[in-house]
């Protein structure tokens, strides 16, 4: 079965800088199950998955515009640092702070007495991604999962 719309895909993966380490892995981790078609996962990601078949292997390089976008300089955010009363903060690190759309990764810019500056740009914004990629499992997607959106069971939503 090859990867089209409307699959559960589960995979693992390794995702690095473009020539540096390795960010992320669902290595050692429950692998992670996407919905395809959904904008479950970066475009760039999904369209490398299509046409591939369970046991297939890959590696693809993803530019910023098909990955989390170029960088916007000037979206710093000023919140009082009492929020984060029971965080130990330092420059560089990345939290996640609830915003108006749903929770989202930060990164600490500069730590004042009462205030923390956070950048509100995804961490990997502006980042030429590689991926390493291994596509365990291929299915179509259930009508409930399609009228959701999501994956249920394993890897997926349970409810
Ligand atoms: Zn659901």
């Amino acid at each position: 079965m090859n990867i089209e719309n409307h699959h559960v895909v589960r995979l693992h993966y390794s995702v690095s800088e473009a020539g540096g380490e390795a960010i992320e892995s669902s290595h050692g981790r429950e692998p992670l199950a996407v919905l395809i078609g959904h904008r479950a996962i970066i475009p760039g990601l999904e369209e490398a998955l299509l046409g591939r078949a369970a046991g297939d292997r890959f590696a693809v390089t993803v530019a910023p515009d098909k990955a989390y976008g170029e960088r916007r300089p000037g979206l710093t955010q000023r919140l009082p640092r009492k929020h984060f009363k029971d965080q130990k903060l330092a420059v560089g690190m990345q939290i996640v702070v609830p915003t108006q759309m749903g929770p989202r990764p930060v990164t600490v810019e500069k730590l004042g007495l009462s205030v923390v500056d956070v950048d509100l740009n995804h961490p990997m914004a502006g980042k030429t991604l590689h991926f390493d990629v291994e596509v365990l499992e291929v299915r179509a997607a259930t009508a409930e999962e399609k009228a959701h959106g999501h994956v249920h069971g394993e890897g997926g939503v349970q409810h």
